[in-house]
This record gives C-alpha cells, structure tokens and sequence, in this order.
C-alpha cells in the first residue's frame, strides 16, 4: 500500500484563479451549484467568475466535485470524481456583457451546451436592467434558438414570455412561441407579451 506524499498545510493551498492582464476588477463572482440525482450521485460545482461589465477580463475557474455511491457495471471504475477546468465567460453565457434590444436587455445563459460552443449561446433571460438576474422573478422570461433534429440551427427563434410555478419541477415559461423571425423580434415579443400577462394577472387572475 502506497502513502500520499507529506503535504505542507501552509505551502500546499495554491492559487485556483487569477485575473487576466489589464483586468480592472479585484475580487470574483464565486457562485456554487449543487444537484442531487435519483441514482443517488450529487454534484457540486463551485465557479470563480471575472464578468466582463465593468472591465473584468471574462476569465472563469470551475471545481467540480461528482460523488456516486457506485461503480461502474462493467468496468469496476468509481464514477466519483473531481475536475478543475478554466476559459472564458462566452463559454457558460455568465459574465458576458448584457446585450441591449430596445428597452429590455438579453443576459446569455448557463450552459451553453458543449456542441454549440462555437455558435454562442443556446438562450437568453430577457430583463428590464442591466444587472444579471438571480431569481425568475428578475426576468419577463427567455429567447432561445432553435435546432432540428439534427442539431442544424434554424432560421427561427422561440421566445417564453412570463412565469408560473410548475407542478412538479420549479418554475416554467407560462407562454411560449417557436415562429419569431430573428432574436430582435423574439425580445420584443417577450418584452410585451410578458407584460400583457403581468397586466392580466394584476386585473384579477385571467388571461386571454
Ligand atoms: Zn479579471
């Protein structure tokens, strides 16, 4: 049985991220996230953000940790793990300048799944300030792109419009559409549509 080299408890901790040069912010987003699966694994990611508004260089650092109380069927392997990895923001959509249209803004969002990395985010949350929202209730809803079956990206975008709690899984889009023309038009869609059920649903509950 072999033993874990000595480690110094002082020297060992190392730095996990550091800013690009020129970078004009000091200190990080450090945001985590957690899930929890019916298999019985739990997954912990903790990320280090430098968002660009404000002059950060967009760096991101992400420690993932996987525990699963099993191993693989056929190969014995532990499926626990952890990984380290580092890029840039326009990879996860988090700490990307918000894009303006009109009088709403489109924050990019988390993930953007690894097959599409090249052509930009997947979706968008569609506010009415510049600030990154934190909860559902910040945001009239989502623009998002449409794929076929194939994955090829179509030439519509689909917009979500509004919120309500789900039965049985937090919150979904209360409207949605799949035939807007471009993401301009897909914004703007939102942007009214969100309000027309904000107005209905102070009115008294209905919407038509
Ligand atoms: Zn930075």
């Amino acid at each position: 049985m072999s033993t874990l080299p000595y480690k110094d408890p002082y020297m060992d901790w190392t730095p996990f991220a550091q800013h690009g040069t020129g970078c004009k912010r000091v200190g990080w987003d450090v945001r985590q996230a957690k899930a929890e699966f019916t298999s019985g694994s739990r997954e912990v990611a903790i990320r280090a953000i430098c968002p660009e508004p404000g002059g950060g260089c967009g760096r991101v650092f992400e420690f993932h940790v996987s525990l699963a109380p099993d191993r693989d069927p056929e190969t014995g392997d532990v499926r626990s793990g952890e990984a380290w990895s580092s890029g840039g923001v326009d990879k996860i959509g988090y700490g990307t300048k918000p894009q303006r249209i009109g009088d709403v803004w489109l924050h990019a969002g988390p993930p953007v799944v690894e097959w599409a990395s090249e052509d930009g985010p997947e979706w968008w949350y569609v506010t009415r300030s510049a600030e990154p929202p934190t909860r559902h209730e910040d945001t009239l809803g989502k623009v998002f792109r449409l794929r076929r079956a194939g994955r090829q990206l179509k030439g519509r975008f689909g917009g979500g419009a509004g919120w309500e709690r789900g039965k049985y899984y937090g919150m979904n889009l209360a409207e949605t559409r799949e035939d807007l023309p471009s993401r301009t038009a897909a914004a703007r869609w939102v942007e009214q549509r969100a309000a027309e059920l904000a107005a209905a649903a102070a009115a008294g509950g209905e919407t038509s």
